[in-house]
């Protein structure tokens, strides 16, 4: 039996409470966790693991968390299916990433990552295995080596069970269906979060001398994304609006196969097991774009080609075939079963006979929360892992497998970095006032009786960033959406939320989430009007098609001033590989 989940245990907690400063605080903790995804499961137990009273809030249950839906697998040089090392996977990411990833991140990815994977196994997770019982590598994009091991393709679903074992294990407090909607500075530091109470309504504060955001990625302001509706990028406005930084935001990742219309993912271990892409004329187009990688070559370089073809009008409605016949029946059952039966449910096409339709969709956030190695940001007291975070390991473009990999060993470090801050130091001080001031915040938006509803905002954010902000960009097209998302924003100023009630009030956090997600368009548009070059998920065809390692070899950086962005460079961090020519 567990102490997690109802919210009225919230009120159990004061049983660990040791300084409550301010009555308005609900319940205090060493280190508290916003989002039960993998990244948020795994710093808690690691935080706990160190000694820390810790507990994790979410704005639903932590299974239900997009870590779930990861389907492909989670990359660490095992070396099981060939000879393969830190290094080799290190570089492979350098690459991946467009010169734009920090080295010293990646080196650390790297060489944590078998252990870490290891110790997942070790915790139970059933990955699939070779023919002799090791656990098996199956080849990914932009993978020098098979190195991404899976569980079947569900292998997102199996490690957020596994550790949500371990929060159960432990014992550690959930505060489930809190949506976190503020998080507190006090004197120099983040000390509280501020959630409204799905279940019951109403504002509640809890306290902790450490504050980890895991909250995920921001793919939901687009309209075709695989992302869930939860990814709204929360914790990213959450900490921006503290004057935390954003760092490159302009870098989103564009899936090359998600499933026409819906945007459902197709898992790239499709075309890691051997699946083709065809045009309408039934040719493996990437002859012409990655001759020697084809349909293996990185996700920015596919997205592109399709993007290319269905542009040039060799596209079938918008669309290119993935085509795993060949794969024949029997493989297809066994290791890509979700696949066939995504493609069944949501597009009435049964792979085993015919060719999936796929295009582009965004998929990964590669920006986010800027943090030191250990998911530090530059607000005393608040940590960052996973999606919502950049440390930066993935730079301008992802390797698939990769992210899976960095909540684990970045959730872990961030767990241990926030537990021995909040053990060594003992107080936390929330002023009543600032539970008063965001009370009187909500207040107006829920006492507006008129104006406009929030989906239609919601609707044309998404649709004007898929056409202005997408796998291609141009310079007219992003001031046109700078403008079109200043004017959404206005707009948003005098939305009505229609529900006044208390009990599972989606109207009023799906009306929050669109506040969220219009602060984060505004500054992915100004980073991207600012780099100009061409660099993994950032393509400027017309005026800068070619990389620029000479004026942009750095990162954008994104703080919020006087209600807008404002945006400053930050250096790559180096090691020992010096940017070359990236083909594949
Ligand atoms: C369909 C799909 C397939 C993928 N497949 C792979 C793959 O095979 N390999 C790979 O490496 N990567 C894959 N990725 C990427 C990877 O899965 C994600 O980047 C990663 O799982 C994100 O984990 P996270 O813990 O950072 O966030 P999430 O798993 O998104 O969790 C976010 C958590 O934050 C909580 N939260 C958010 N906002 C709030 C709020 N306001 N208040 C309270 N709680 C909040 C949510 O409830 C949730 O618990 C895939 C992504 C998608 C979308």
């Amino acid at each position: 039996m567990t102490t997690s989940s109802r919210p009225a245990l919230a009120f159990d907690a004061f049983r660990k409470a040791d300084q409550i400063a301010s009555l308005l605080v609900e319940a205090q903790h060493d280190v508290l966790i916003v989002g039960a995804g993998l990244a948020g499961m795994r710093a808690a137990i690691e935080a706990h693991d160190a000694g820390a009273d810790v507990a994790l809030i979410s704005k639903i249950h932590p299974v239900r968390s997009h870590s779930g839906a990861a389907e492909g697998g989670i990359n660490a040089a095992l070396g099981n299916a060939s000879e393969d090392d830190p290094e080799k996977h290190a570089y492979d990411t350098v690459k991946g990433s467009d010169y734009l990833g920090d080295q010293d991140a990646i080196e650390v990815l790297c060489e944590e990552a078998p252990a870490d994977v290891y110790q997942l196994e070790h915790w139970g997770a059933v990955f699939s295995r070779t023919e002799d019982g090791r656990i098996a590598q199956r080849p990914f994009g932009a993978a020098g080596e098979p190195r991404t091991a899976y569980a079947a393709d569900i292998t997102g679903h199996v490690l957020v069970h596994v550790l949500y074992e371990q929060i159960m294990k432990r014992d550690l407090q959930v505060y489930e269906e809190f949506f976190a909607w503020q998080l507190v500075e006090n004197e120099g530091r983040c000390q509280a979060v501020i959630s409204w109470d799905l279940v019951n309504g109403g504002l509640k504060t809890i306290g902790a001398k450490t504050v980890i955001i895991a909250t995920g990625g921001a793919g939901r302001l687009y309209q075709g994304t695989t992302n869930a509706y939860a990814c709204t990028g929360d914790g990213m406005t959450m900490a921006l609006r503290l004057g935390v930084p954003l760092k490159d935001m302009e870098m989103m990742q564009f899936h090359p196969t998600t499933l026409s219309p819906t945007g459902v993912l197709i898992t790239e271990g499709c075309r890691g097991e051997g699946a083709y892409l065809l045009n309408a004329e039934g040719e493996r187009f990437l002859k012409r774009y990655a001759p020697n990688a084809m349909e293996l070559a990185s996700r920015d370089v596919i997205s592109r080609a399709e993007q290319t073809e269905i542009d040039e009008g060799r596209g079938i409605d918008g669309n290119v075939l993935l085509d795993l016949r060949h794969l024949g029946a029997e493989r297809i059952i066994e290791r890509l079963h979700g696949t066939r039966e995504l493609s069944m449910v949501f597009a009435g096409v049964d792979p085993i006979h015919d060719p999936i339709p796929v295009r582009p969709g965004a998929h990964y956030h590669m920006g986010g929360v800027e943090t030191d190695l250990w998911g530090k940001t530059s607000l005393e007291g608040l940590y960052a892992a996973g999606e919502v975070a950049c440390v930066s390991v993935h730079g301008a473009n992802r390797l698939g497998g990769n992210a899976l990999m960095e909540t684990i060993t970045y959730g872990k470090r961030a767990g241990k970095a926030a537990a021995e801050w909040a053990l060594s130091h003992t107080t936390v001080t929330v002023p009543e006032s600032l539970q008063a001031d965001a009370e009187r915040e909500l207040g107006t938006l829920l006492d507006r009786t008129a104006g406009e509803r929030p989906h239609g905002i919601r609707d044309e954010m998404a649709q004007t960033m898929h056409e202005n902000f997408g796998v291609f960009r141009r310079e007219d097209r992003m001031k046109r959406q700078g403008e079109i998302v200043a004017g959404l924003r206005e707009r948003y100023e005098g939305v009505v939320v229609d529900d006044k009630g208390q009990i599972f009030n989606n109207d009023l956090t799906q009306a929050l989430e669109l506040g969220f997600l219009l602060e984060l368009a505004a500054c992915m548009v100004e980073a991207g009007l600012a780099r100009k070059e061409s660099r993994g998920a950032h393509a400027r065809p017309d005026d800068y098609p070619e990389r620029d390692d000479k004026n942009f070899l750095k990162h954008t950086l994104v703080s919020w001033r006087d209600d807008g962005p404002e945006l400053s460079w930050e250096p790559v961090r180096m090691t020992k590989w010096q940017p070359q020519e990236r083909t594949y």
